[in-house]
């Protein structure tokens, strides 16, 4: 083995994917698995989006306003609400990475919840493996239970 291959094993490079997101509004690289990743979605509302609402009211407000008649402009408020609960639900839905599950909002929230849907992700059953934690070494073990002395 050559030391340029042994220097690329210790280094473990971040993992660049062949697929190609359109228009990412976020790249950046897994932490836990080192994959490239990208949001398509952002949280945020652009003036596409309002755009959206806008024309969304004006039709609801059309076909509602016979029954609800000056009621129906609070239909813009009930739009954007609804349209905003979307955004951010299609942005959360991509946070989780497809290629080791890790998902960054919830690991910032609790990391225990992260861990285990790692866990799950793998199909494994155990909850107290590392998660972005260097490994446990021999000799924090035998801090924990040191061994018996020999009389
Ligand atoms: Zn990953």
């Amino acid at each position: 083995m050559s030391v340029a291959q042994n220097r690329s094993e210790k280094l473990r490079p971040l993992e660049r994917r062949v697929y190609k997101y359109k228009n990412p509004k976020m790249n950046f690289f897994c932490p836990l698995c080192r994959s490239e990743r990208a949001l398509v979605y952002s949280y945020r509302l652009s003036w596409i989006n309002y755009v959206q609402i806008a024309v969304a009211t004006t039709f609801l407000m059309w076909v509602l306003y016979p029954i609800m008649e000056e009621k129906s402009f609070f239909i813009f408020f009930v739009s954007w609400g609804i349209l905003e609960f979307g955004m951010r639900l299609a942005y959360r839905r991509q946070i989780p990475c497809p290629y080791c599950g890790f998902d960054a909002a919830w690991y910032k929230q609790d990391v225990r919840v992260a861990r285990r849907l790692v866990n799950e992700f793998w199909g494994r059953d155990i909850d107290d493996t590392p998660l972005l934690r260097p490994e446990s070494t021999s000799t924090e073990k035998e801090k924990a239970s040191p061994a018996p002395k020999k009389i």
